[in-house]
């Protein structure tokens, strides 16, 4: 009986203990915390492939879990591939919606539809809340892409883990790796070099990291676009988010990817933005067990 009480005194202050850390800590098993996450997402659980093993090899990721390529975008790989030079393996598509400046919705040549996450770059946010430039770079994308033929590069990482496809979406197919060929053929390229959008480098997709930053370098020099609204009006956040690869908390004195929708739900005040994992984890800040950055 005495053994009966202590279980239970202990299984309460577990619980109390999980519920003081918030969901994030709750489910103990990575997968379950994914599962829990895809299910809240209902829209995005159906671009989640739940097609059997095929994944091409060289896209082999120890770390992000992530769900395997349809048969449908390696045919399409595959068949592009045969016309274009040097690799660069691309998947023909269509722009069907434009959700906001960074995002969109493809149909691939199969009929599936996809959406699609521009991969390196970040526009201000003009669904969930409005930022300055947010309806600007949101008009942009559409005005851009809807409705377009493009061709869509992947990286290492295939999809994040709202099973949204991750890309480099270039307007016509690229005859070589070049600055000339990406600064005029690649949409997120052009995003950085009109100031809709600021570098955002997720590892481990970080193909282009090297051009991005230097065009939103000369889109600063230039004032071009969101840079033209920072020189009227000093913004320190956004100029910090520049670069940024982990966002922490002040508070829970954790630390996630740009991504992460902890990370998003941080208030700005509490937000401390470092520039490496290292240097996150020198200020004494915890990996985040949903993001795991
Ligand atoms: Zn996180």
């Amino acid at each position: 009986m005495k053994k009966l009480i202590a279980v239970s005194v202990m299984l309460i202050l577990i619980a109390g203990l999980l519920a003081a850390c918030g969901n994030e800590a709750a489910p103990t098993p990575p997968a379950a915390g994914k599962t829990a996450e895809a299910a809240s997402n209902a829209q995005h659980v159906e671009a989640v492939s739940s097609s059997g093993s095929k994944q091409p090899t060289q896209e082999q990721q120890p770390t992000v879990e992530k769900p395997t390529v349809d048969d449908q975008i390696e045919q399409a790989t595959s068949a592009e591939n045969e016309k274009v030079e040097e690799g660069i393996e691309l998947i023909k598509a269509k722009v069907t919606k434009a959700v906001d400046g960074d995002t969109v919705y493809v149909k691939l040549e199969s009929g599936k539809e996809e959406k699609v996450r521009f991969i390196g770059v970040d526009t201000p946010e003009s669904t969930t809340k409005v930022e300055p430039y947010g309806k600007e770079a949101t008009a942009y994308t559409k005005s851009k892409l809807l409705g377009k033929d493009v061709w869509l590069e992947l990286d290492v990482q295939e999809r994040d883990k709202y099973g949204r496809l991750l890309a480099y979406v270039w307007l016509s197919p690229p005859t070589k790796e070049s600055d000339e060929e990406i600064r005029t053929k690649m949409f997120n390229a052009v995003l950085l070099l009109e100031g809709y959008a600021q570098v955002m480098t997720v590892p481990p997709n970080v193909k282009y990291a090297e051009y991005f930053r230097e065009y939103q370098q000369e889109a600063r020099e230039k004032n071009a676009g969101l840079w033209g609204l920072e020189a009227k009006e000093e913004k320190p956040a956004s100029s910090q988010a520049v670069s940024v690869s982990y966002i922490g908390n002040k508070n829970s004195k954790k630390f996630h990817l740009p991504d992460c929708q902890w990370a998003k739900k941080i208030s700005p005040a509490n937000r401390v933005y470092f520039k490496s994992r290292n240097e996150a984890i020198k200020a004494g800040y915890m990996p985040c067990k949903v993001c795991r950055p």
